[in-house]
């Protein structure tokens, strides 16, 4: 187990290994001071904010008189079809309403919808979506429909917004919002709105300080990434990194400088780590169903197994397929890492991982 407990582990990557761009100037054997512990990554990627969204049940009739005469009142101006609150809009199929993202990616917006009326709705012909930059005008995006799904929610992929150059970051709000309806009462028939969502864009051009420190080892892999530096924990928690779906890779920079031993290429390589997590995120479409899938897929290829000629590489307590598929597509880059989540990239497993950088699934 000492050898488990140390640092010191340059996995070998496998066959398919790519030019080393990250070598690791810790040679084998090498303790870094002050880092006696295994450490992975990152915090492992957990599921929370992918609950299904169920539409909320629309109250009961009212019992009284009184009541039912305001609702009978009502009944005229309320449309024939809308949009629940803000908090069941979804951005990429998650619970959250704001996000940041990088210059050069999209999203999946969706809304739960009702309807007033009866057991068949009458519902709009067309759902556009709209945008604001910074606060502006709405505006309709060209080319851009939304769908009326049958399970309560309107959902539409939202091509990628592209920041201005010379530009830091952007804010742009999206909604959804319908064509007038042409049946039904005539007071009920309107257009509506959704509930905005809100996407901080960051031109990575313009990043400086820890974010251009963290986004150089990964310009070339992950072009459209954002970096969130983290300076409360609230994102990365316990752990100094993470690939979050609400914020982007996101590094806690006061944590992951307290091991003093620790190389910088090492640090670097958890960027390249986290850049792995968002391309099995968006090569499985970018949305929290697609997530589900992938997980299942790693699990049918990456195992923890060990390298039978080399090293025995600890497992970390929350080892899971798509961490070491992390960790073998940084291994590919890196030539090896200082932290990992344990065990060994077998061919198959690189080969795999390989497919990460090339935008394809595994
Ligand atoms: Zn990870």
């Amino acid at each position: 187990m000492t050898l488990g407990r140390r640092l010191t582990v340059v996995l070998a990557a496998a066959a398919l290994s790519t030019t080393s761009t990250l070598a690791l100037a810790t040679s084998a054997g090498a303790a870094p001071d002050g880092a006696d512990d295994v450490r992975t990554p990152d915090a492992a990627v957990s599921v929370d904010g992918v609950a299904p969204v169920v539409a909320p049940v629309l109250d009961a009739p009212a019992t009284t008189d009184a009541r039912s005469k305001v609702a009978s009142a009502q009944r005229p101006r309320r449309p024939l079809f809308a949009f629940w609150g803000q908090k069941y809009n979804r951005i990429d199929g998650f619970g959250f309403s704001t996000a940041t993202r990088g210059s050069g990616t999209g999203i999946e917006l969706t809304a739960a919808w009702k309807t007033y009326r009866g057991a068949t709705p009458i519902k709009p012909k067309k759902v556009f979506v709209q945008a604001r930059v910074d606060g502006g005008k709405w505006s309709r995006m060209k080319g851009v429909r939304a769908t009326i799904g049958k399970r309560g929610l309107v959902k539409a992929s939202i091509p990628a917004f592209v920041n201005t150059p010379g530009v830091a970051a952007q804010t742009v709000d999206y909604r959804l919002k319908t064509k007038k309806i042409k049946k039904g009462p005539r007071k009920a028939r309107r257009s509506v709105a959704s509930k905005p969502v809100s996407v901080r864009f960051e031109n990575q051009a313009m990043y400086t300080g820890d974010q251009a420190r963290f986004y150089a080892p990964i310009a070339n892999l992950c072009p459209n990434a954002a970096i969130t530096i983290d300076t409360t924990g609230e994102i990365t928690g316990a752990k100094d990194a993470v690939f979050s779906w609400q914020h982007g890779i996101t590094m806690d920079v006061a944590s992951l400088a307290a091991p003093t031993g620790e190389t910088e290429a090492s640090k670097l390589a958890i960027a390249i780590h986290e850049c792995a997590h968002m391309k099995q995120f968006y090569n499985w479409g970018g949305t929290a169903q697609g997530w589900k899938t992938l997980e299942a897929r790693s699990a049918e290829i990456f195992v923890p197994d060990q390298n039978p000629s080399g090293p025995v590489i600890p497992l970390a307590s929350d080892w899971a397929p798509l961490e070491h598929a992390a960790d073998c597509a940084t291994f590919l880059v890196t030539g090896g890492a200082q932290r990992t989540y344990g065990s060994w990239c077998n061919p198959t497993e690189s080969a795999a991982a390989a497919l990460l950088w090339q935008n394809l699934r595994y």
